[in-house]
C-alpha cells in the first residue's frame, strides 16, 4: 500500500474506494507486489536452477494461486484439499509437491495417482511407500535437521522436539529402508520454521541435509522449504536475501560437484510471497472511551486475522478514512468476538471516529487461511488488484 495524494492506494486505486465498492472486513490483495517477492527470490539465486513452490497453506485463493502458476511458481500442499484447489488453478499434478505430517497412507496414495512429489515425513510411511511402490514412484523424503529458529516457539518446526520430518540421527534407518525397498529417492526437505531472519540459521539446516544428500547418489532435488522473515514494523530485521542466496548458492554448487551432477535447488515460501501483499480492511464500529484506555472496536477480530492472538503477531493499523489527521490518539484495536481478541494494544492511530476504515497491513499471509466462522459470523471477501482493476 502507497500513500499518493495524500490516500492510502493500490495500484493507483484508494483503498477507501476499494472498502466502499466491496464494503468491510475485506481482504485485499496486490499483484503486483507478489510478482516483486517472486522476482526478488529469484534474483537471490541467479546460478542456481531454483524452483519456487508456493506453501499455499498461506494464502489458497484461486485467483492468488492462478497469478503464481503464470509466473512460473510451482505449488507446496498440505492437505487433499489443498491438492484439489491446485489443480483446480490450473496446475499439472506433476508441478504439485504433497507435504504432509501425520496424515493417513491413502491421502498419499491419492496424491501419487496424480502424478504429484510426495515428501515422506516418518519411517511408518516410508516402508509403506516402499511396499506398495518399490522404486516405481519417485519420492522425497522430509528430513529434521534438529536446528531451532524461527520467529516464535509456535512456528519452529526443525528443532528436536518437532513432530515434523524424519530425525537426522536416524540417518541410517532411512537408508536400510530405502535400499530394502529399492526406493527411488530424488529429493530431499528440510524446513526450518516461519519468521527467520538469520541468514546462519538456514545454513546451518542446509548443511545438515547437503551432508545427508551425498548418501544418494542420484539425488536430483533439495527443497529447503521456506521461512523467510517480512518486516512487519518498521525496523524489523527481515531475511537479507541477497547475502542468503550467495552463502547457500555456493555450498549448493559444491554439493552438485560433489555427486557430480546438476541438482534443483526448490524453495516453499509462503509469507515471503504473499504477506506484504495482503491487508485486511475494517471499519470502526465504536470508539469506546474508559478511564485508562480508549477501545476501537472493529467489525472483524481473531476469526477473521488470528496472527494476534496466536502468535502476538504485530500488525501495523492505519486509518485510511483519515489519512492526514492533524490528531493521532492512542488506542486498543479489539474485534467484536466474544473472547479478547486485541488486535493492537495502545497503538498510536491518527484519530479514529466511529465509521472510519483501518487496514490491518502484512495479512495476505495465513489471514484468511486461518479465519473461521467462530461465533457464526460469515469470512471477509476477498479482492485482488490486478492490472490496475480491483
Ligand atoms: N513449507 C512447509 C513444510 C511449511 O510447513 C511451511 C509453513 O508452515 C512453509 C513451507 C511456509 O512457511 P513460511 O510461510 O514461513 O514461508
Amino acid at each position: 500500500m502507497q500513500i499518493n495524494n495524500h490516500q492510502y492506494q493500490i495500484q493507483n486505486i484508494p483503498v477507501l474506494e476499494i472498502a466502499q465498492q466491496f464494503g468491510t472486513p475485506l481482504y485485499v490483495y496486490d499483484a503486483d507486489k507478489i510478482v516483486e517477492k517472486i522476482n526478488q527470490l529469484r534474483g537471490a539465486f541467479p546460478q542456481i536452477n531454483l524452483k519456487i513452490k508456493f506453501a499455499c497453506k498461506a494464502l489458497t485463493n484461486i485467483s492468488i494461486l492462478k497469478l503464481m502458476r503464470q509466473n512460473g511458481v510451482e505449488i507446496d500442499v498440505v492437505s487433499p484439499q489443498e491438492l484439489q484447489l491446485a489443480l483446480h488453478a490450473g496446475y499439472e499434478g506433476s508441478q504439485v509437491t504433497f507435504t504432509p505430517s501425520g496424515v493417513s497412507f491413502d491421502e498419499i496414495e491419492a496424491a501419487v495417482a496424480v502424478g504429484s512429489m510426495i515428501n515422506l515425513d516418518n519411517l511408518i510411511v516410508l516402508e509403506k511407500f516402499g511396499q506398495r511402490y518399490g522404486g516405481n514412484v519417485p519420492c522425497m523424503i522430509r528430513i529434521k535437521p534438529n536446528v531451532a529458529a524461527g520467529g516464535n516457539a509456535k512456528i519452529m518446526t526443525a528443532h528436536e522436539g518437532s513432530k515434523f520430518g524424519i530425525d537426522i540421527r536416524q540417518r541410517e534407518e532411512i537408508l536400510t529402508i530405502v535400499n530394502q525397498y529399492g526406493i527411488n529417492v530424488v529429493g530431499l526437505h528440510q524446513h526450518t520454521g516461519s519468521d527467520i531472519k538469520e541468514a546462519d540459521a538456514f545454513v546451518r539446516a542446509a548443511d545438515v541435509i547437503f551432508d545427508f544428500a551425498q548418501s544418494f547418489p542420484n539425488l536430483q532435488i533439495i527443497d529447503l522449504g521456506g521461512g523467510f522473515k517480512v518486516a512487519y514494523k518498521k525496523g524489523d530485521h527481515i531475511t537479507n536475501m541477497p547475502e542468503l542466496g550467495a552463502q547457500l548458492s555456493e555450498a549448493f554448487l559444491n554439493l552438485s560437484k560433489k555427486l557430480g551432477h546438476e541438482l534443483q535447488l526448490w524453495f516453499e515460501p509462503g509469507k515471503f510471497l504473499v504477506s506484504e501483499a495482503g491487508l485486511l480492511l475494517v471499519q470502526a464500529n465504536v470508539v469506546k472511551p474508559a478511564p485508562s484506555r480508549t477501545f476501537v472496536g472493529v467489525n472483524s477480530g481473531l476469526n477473521h486475522l488470528i496472527r494476534p492472538m496466536m502468535y502476538d503477531a504485530y500488525h501495523h493499523i492505519v486509518n485510511v478514512s483519515n489519512p492526514e489527521a492533524e490528531k493521532t490518539g492512542v488506542y486498543d484495536v479489539v474485534g467484536y468476538i466474544c473472547e479478547t481478541d486485541t488486535f493492537a494494544k495502545d497503538r498510536e492511530i491518527n484519530e479514529v471516529h466511529e465509521g472510519d476504515v483501518l487496514a490491518l497491513l502484512n495479512a495476505g499471509a495465513y489471514g484468511f487461511t486461518m479465519s473461521s466462522h467462530y461465533n457464526s459470523r460469515f469470512r471477509p471477501a476477498e479482492v485482488l488488484v490486478y492490472q490496475g482493476k480491483a
